[in-house]
């Protein structure tokens, strides 16, 4: 069975970038990836999109393709959304599944403020990838955490359940939510930063639009 790999975010909204990124590591990790939206992110401010737009948002972006998918949980499920709960609950259905959690290197980089960090690496292995426009070093800890659990994608992690750190060579695209939501709060057209189709639902970008539309 193919691993399976998980992009967790806000996608307030989804963007080119976190579609290309997910693209791109199922083709490098030949998995299946699905995008998992946050529900209440533990270290973040309020989505501005509701959870019900934030949805739609993915489906549309998501549509006319068979290799993506989409894991509504974290939103189903009561409370804040850890991605240790996650991970334990995706562990039991899968079995001995690898599984990849995937992380822009702006969040791997903040890894040790999330709740109990370390187990993360016994239930999953992580795809750390470059987020252009992001440089920093690691916390001592996840550096240690870190070293020796370096693998090459070609390699032998698939045999493994979870434990590895993969670096994943993507495509850099600078683009961020928060950019795509100061150009529509702005009046402007973020028309290339997202799928065309997000365009073409009459709606589907009020929430951060100046005007109702
Ligand atoms: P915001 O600007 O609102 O903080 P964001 O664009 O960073 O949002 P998130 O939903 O917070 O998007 O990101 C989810 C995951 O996608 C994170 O692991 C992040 O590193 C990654 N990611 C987002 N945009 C990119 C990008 N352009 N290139 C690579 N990784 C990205």
């Amino acid at each position: 069975m193919k691993p399976l790999a998980i992009l967790g975010g806000t996608f307030d909204p989804v963007h080119i970038g976190h579609l290309c990124v997910a693209w791109e590591a199922s083709e490098l990790l030949d998995a299946e990836v699905r995008l998992m939206p946050a529900r209440v992110p533990p270290h973040r401010p309020l989505p501005v999109a509701t959870v019900e737009q934030r949805v739609a948002m993915l489906r549309a972006a998501l549509t006319d393709q068979d290799r993506l998918g989409l894991d509504l949980r974290e939103l189903e499920r009561a409370g804040p959304s850890y991605t240790v709960d996650t991970l334990s609950e995706l562990r039991a259905e899968q079995g001995d599944r690898p599984l990849v959690l995937l992380v822009g290197a702006d969040a791997f980089a903040g890894l040790t403020t999330w709740h109990r960090w370390e187990r993360l690496f016994e239930l999953a292995h992580l795809g750390v990838f470059a987020r252009p426009g992001f440089q920093s070093s690691l916390p001592a800890a996840l550096e240690a955490a870190v070293s020796g659990r370096l693998a090459d994608t070609d390699g032998n992690w698939r045999n493994h359940p979870a434990g590895r750190v993969l670096q994943l060579e993507v495509t850099p695209l600078e683009i961020s939510a928060t950019r795509v939501r100061h150009l529509l709060a702005s009046g402007r057209s973020p028309r290339y930063l997202l799928p065309g189709r997000m365009f073409d639902m009459p709606g589907l970008l009020a929430a951060y639009r100046p005007d109702p539309e």
